[in-house]
C-alpha cells in the first residue's frame, strides 16, 4: 500500500502504517501538510490491517516550526491544532520519529503522537516568543505535562533546546534510534515492541492531554522565567503571556487551558509586537539577497585570514574568525601593541575556558591557529586580509598599498574603518576589485552586526564572498554602499547630535537616556559615551573647550574608564547623575544664550529619533542602503534597536510617515536644517507608502 499526496506518503510494512511528511526544506506545517496529515492518519485508522503508525519526515529534518510568511494572515482549514486533536484521539498508537530540529509545530506535533523515538542529536523547542508569540498548537499544556513546568518553562519562555540525551532524561523522549540513519527501521522495531508488549489501553495510547503526574506547582521556575523576561526580553509582551498559559496548566483543565493559550495566540498574531519581530526576522532573510548577485555568482576560496593591527578591533575581529576555526595571522606596526594584542585573545580564551563556555582543549585549538608578526610579508598566504589599524586616511592608504605588494593575486582586501571614504582606500591600491570594507562591531566577536562596504569598482565575486563568509561566522550581514560612517553609524550620528541639543536647550542626559532606555534601547546616548569614552580623538593639547564632551574631558571626566564622564561612576561601574556634568551643562547653555525649558519625553524622543528616519530615508535615497528593511537589520544587530519594534524604518511605518513628516516640519521652523524632510520620507507619507518596504 502506497498512497501519496503532494507532501504526505503513506505506506505498510505489516501492521506498522508510515506517514511520511515531506515539506522541503524543514517540513513547514503548511496548509497542504496539515490536511494531507489529518487525511493519512485517518486512512491508516480505518486499515483494518494497521496496528500503529509511525510518523516520520523526510529531508534534513522533522517539522521545524510555520511557515513564518503564513503568521498574520487567515489560515486554510485544519488548523494545526486540529491535525493534533485528531492524531492524540486516534485510536492506534503514533509515534512521531524524530531526526534534526522538532520545534514550535514540530514539538507540539510530537508530543501530540503517544509516544516519542528519536536520533541520538535531535533537538527540541518552541521559539514562539521570539516571534512575539506562544506556541499555539498545546505546546503550553502538553510541555509540562509530559516534561514538568521547569523544562516547559525554559523552553517556552528562555528559547532553551533540548539536544540528545537531555531530551531523554527530560522526559520529551521515550527512546533513542540507535543511530542517526537508523530511525525509520528503530521506529518500526518500536512500534513493533509496543504492541508485543501487551500494554494496558492507557499506556498503548499514551495521551499527554489526559496526565496530571508532572503537573506541581515550582514557584522557583516561575521566578527565574520572569527574571530571564526582565533581563533579556525588556518590553516584550509575549513572555509574561507564555508564563501565564504554562500557569493555567497547573490549575486549569486542558480544554480549558487550551482555550486560554488559543485566546492569546490569537491576540499576539494580531498585536504591534509579534508583527515587528516576524518583520525583523523576515528582514534578516531578506538582507542576505543583494540584487546581480545571485547563486551563479562565484565565491572566492577563503581558508586564511590575515588582520592588520592588534587593537580593539584586530583582536575581535581575530577572535571572530579563531572562534569559527580560521587560521589567523595578525600584523602589528608595533611589538608592544602585538604584545598587548596576543595577551588580550589569550586572557579572553582562559576567561571563556575558567566560566567553562568552551573547554580548555577548544581554547587550546584556537589559540594554536593564531599566529602574530611585525612583517607584512607573513601575509603573503592569506584569502583575506582585514585592516583595523588606526583612522586615518593616510594609515589606510599606506596600509594598502603595503598590502598591494605582498598580498597574493585575487587576495580579499577589507578594511574596518568607521566613516572613511572606501574609494580612496581602494585608489591606494592595484587591485580595487578587490576590495571592499568589513565593517565589524565592537566587541568583534559578539556584535553580530556585519556592513559590508561595497565600493564602486569591488567586484560581484567580493561581495558573493563577503556575505557567504559572514555566514561561516555567525553574523548578520548587510551589504551598503561607501557613505560617511556607512549605514549605522551615519543614522546614530544625527541622533548623538539632537540628543547634545536636547541638553542644551534645557534636558539633563539621564533625561535623554531614560527616555531611550524606556522605549526599548540597552542604553542611551550617554550611557552609550561614556561606554565608549569621551576622548577618542581628543589630546588636551588640541581642546578648544567647544563641546561638552571637549569640556567633560578637561576635567578629566573621560567616561567609565575614569570613573566619570557625563554620569559618575562607582567601583561596579553603576552610572549616577553628576552634579559636575549638571555644572557645565549649565554654563554652556548660558555661553550659547540659550534660556533652557522643561522638555516633555514625548519631545526627547521625538527629536532623537525622527531625524534618524530622516536619515535613513536620506540614505535609500541615494542608494547607499539596498532596501529599508536592512536599515532595521543593521539597528536591531547593531545597536541593540528592539526587535520589537521592528527596527527605525519599520517603527516610523507602524508610527505613521504622515506623522512623522509633520512633526520634523514643526520642528525644522525651529531648528533648521537638521530636520529638513528629504524627498522620498515626504513622498511616502504623502502616497501612503512604507520605508521598511523600500
Ligand atoms: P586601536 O587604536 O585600538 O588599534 C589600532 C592598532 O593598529 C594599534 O594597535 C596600532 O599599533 C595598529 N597600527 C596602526 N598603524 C598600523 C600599521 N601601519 N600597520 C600595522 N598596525 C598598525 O583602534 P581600533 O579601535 O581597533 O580601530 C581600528 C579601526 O577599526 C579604525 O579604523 C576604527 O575606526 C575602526 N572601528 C573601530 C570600532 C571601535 O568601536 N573601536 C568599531 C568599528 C570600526
Amino acid at each position: 500500500m502506497t498512497v501519496a499526496d503532494e507532501v504526505v506518503t503513506l505506506d505498510r510494512e505489516g501492521e506498522i502504517a508510515i506517514v511520511t511528511l515531506d515539506n522541503p526544506p524543514v517540513n513547514a506545517t503548511s496548509a497542504a501538510l496539515r490536511a494531507g496529515l489529518v487525511s493519512a492518519i485517518e486512512r491508516a485508522c480505518a486499515d483494518a490491517a494497521v496496528r500503529a503508525i509511525v510518523l516520520i519526515c523526510a529531508g534534513r529534518t522533522f517539522v521545524a516550526g510555520a511557515d513564518v510568511s503564513e503568521l498574520g494572515k487567515p489560515r486554510a482549514e485544519p488548523d494545526l491544532r486540529a491535525v493534533l486533536e485528531a492524531i492524540e484521539s486516534a485510536p492506534k498508537p503514533v509515534v512521531a520519529a524524530v531526526h534534526g530540529t522538532a520545534l514550535g509545530g514540530g514539538l507540539e506535533l510530537a508530543m501530540a503522537c503517544h509516544h516519542r523515538i528519536a536520533t541520538p542529536s535531535a533537538a527540541f523547542g518552541l521559539p514562539e516568543v521570539s516571534l512575539g508569540l506562544i506556541p499555539g498548537a498545546g505546546g503550553t499544556q502538553r510541555l509540562p505535562r509530559l516534561a514538568g513546568v521547569a523544562t516547559a518553562l525554559s523552553l517556552i519562555v528562555e528559547g532553551k533546546r533540548l539536544v540528545g540525551e537531555a531530551a531523554r532524561a527530560a522526559g520529551v523522549v521515550d527512546a533513542r534510534a540507535s543511530g542517526e540513519e537508523s530511525l525509520r527501521a528503530d521506529a518500526i522495531a518500536f512500534a513493533r515492541d509496543l504492541l508485543a508488549r501487551g500494554l494496558p489501553p492507557e499506556r498503548l495510547l499514551r495521551r499527554v492531554r489526559d496526565e496530571t503526574g508532572r503537573l506541581a506547582p515550582d514557584p522557583a521556575a516561575f521566578d527565574a522565567a520572569r527574571a530571564h523576561a526582565a533581563k533579556r526580553l525588556r518590553g516584550q509582551v509575549a513572555p509574561e503571556c507564555a508564563i501565564a498559559c504554562v500557569a493555567a496548566a497547573l490549575d486549569r483543565p486542558f480544554a480549558e487551558g487550551l482555550a486560554l493559550e488559543r485566546a492569546t495566540f490569537q491576540e499576539l498574531e494580531a498585536g504591534p509586537q509579534s508583527k515587528a519581530l516576524r518583520h525583523a526576522f523576515l528582514a534578516e532573510r531578506e538582507a542576505a539577497k543583494i540584487p546581480g548577485i545571485g547563486r551563479e555568482t562565484p565565491t572566492r576560496t577563503v581558508e586564511r585570514v590575515g588582520i592588520v593591527g592588534a587593537g580593539t578591533m584586530g583582536t575581535g575581529i581575530a577572535m571572530a574568525f579563531l572562534d569559527a576555526g580560521f587560521p589567523v595571522t595578525i600584523v602589528e606596526a608595533k611589538e608592544e601593541a602585538l604584545a598587548r594584542g596576543r595577551n588580550t585573545i589569550e586572557t579572553t580564551y582562559a576567561g571563556s575556558a575558567a566560566k567553562g563556555r568552551i573547554g580548555q582543549g577548544e581554547a587550546d585549538a584556537r589559540l594554536g591557529r593564531l599566529a602574530t608578526s611585525l612583517a607584512y610579508e607573513d601575509l603573503a598566504q592569506a584569502d583575506l586580509v582585514i585592516e583595523a589599524a588606526f583612522e586615518t586616511m593616510e594609515v589606510k592608504r599606506a596600509v594598502f598599498a603595503a598590502l598591494d605588494r605582498v598580498a597574493k593575486p585575487g587576495a580579499l582586501l577589507a578594511t574596518n574603518t568607521s566613516y572613511l571614504d572606501v574609494d580612496a582606500i581602494a585608489a591606494a591600491t592595484s587591485r580595487p576589485q578587490d576590495l571592499l570594507g568589513l565593517h565589524f562591531f565592537s566587541p568583534a566577536n559578539i556584535m553580530k552586526l556585519l556592513e559590508v562596504v561595497r565600493a564602486q569598482r569591488t567586484a560581484p565575486d567580493a561581495i558573493a564572498t563577503a556575505m557567504a563568509l559572514a555566514k561561516r561566522l555567525r553574523k548578520v550581514a548587510v551589504c551598503v554602499g561607501v557613505a560617511h560612517g556607512f549605514v549605522g553609524n551615519r543614522m546614530l550620528a544625527r541622533r548623538q547630535a539632537e540628543a547634545t541639543h536636547l541638553v542644551l536647550e534645557g534636558a539633563m542626559p539621564w533625561d535623554v537616556d531614560r527616555v531611550l532606555v524606556a522605549f526599548g534601547l540597552p542604553m542611551g546616548p550617554f550611557q552609550m559615551s561614556d561606554l565608549a569614552g569621551l576622548d577618542l580623538g581628543w589630546s588636551r593639547e588640541t581642546s578648544k573647550g567647544e563641546t561638552l564632551k571637549e569640556r567633560l574631558c578637561e576635567r578629566d571626566r573621560r567616561g567609565q574608564k575614569t570613573r566619570a564622564g557625563f554620569y559618575d561612576y562607582d567601583d561596579a561601574r553603576r552610572g549616577t547623575p553628576s552634579p559636575v556634568t549638571e555644572e557645565i551643562v549649565h554654563a554652556m547653555s548660558a555661553e550659547k544664550g540659550i534660556a533652557r525649558r522643561a522638555i516633555s519625553d514625548d519631545e526627547i524622543l521625538e527629536r532623537c529619533l525622527y531625524p534618524m528616519v530622516a536619515e535613513g530615508a536620506r540614505i535609500l535615497e541615494e542608494g547607499k542602503a539596498i532596501r529599508g528593511s536592512d536599515i532595521d537589520v543593521v539597528w536591531i544587530n547593531g545597536y541593540g534597536f528592539p526587535a520589537w519594534r521592528g527596527g527605525p524604518m519599520f517603527w516610523a511605518d507602524e508610527t505613521g510617515l504622515p506623522t512623522i513628516v509633520a512633526a520634523l516640519d514643526r520642528y525644522a521652523a525651529t531648528h533648521g536644517d537638521a530636520y529638513a524632510v528629504p524627498d522620498l520620507l515626504r513622498r511616502l507619507a504623502e502616497e501612503g507608502g512604507r520605508l521598511s518596504e523600500r
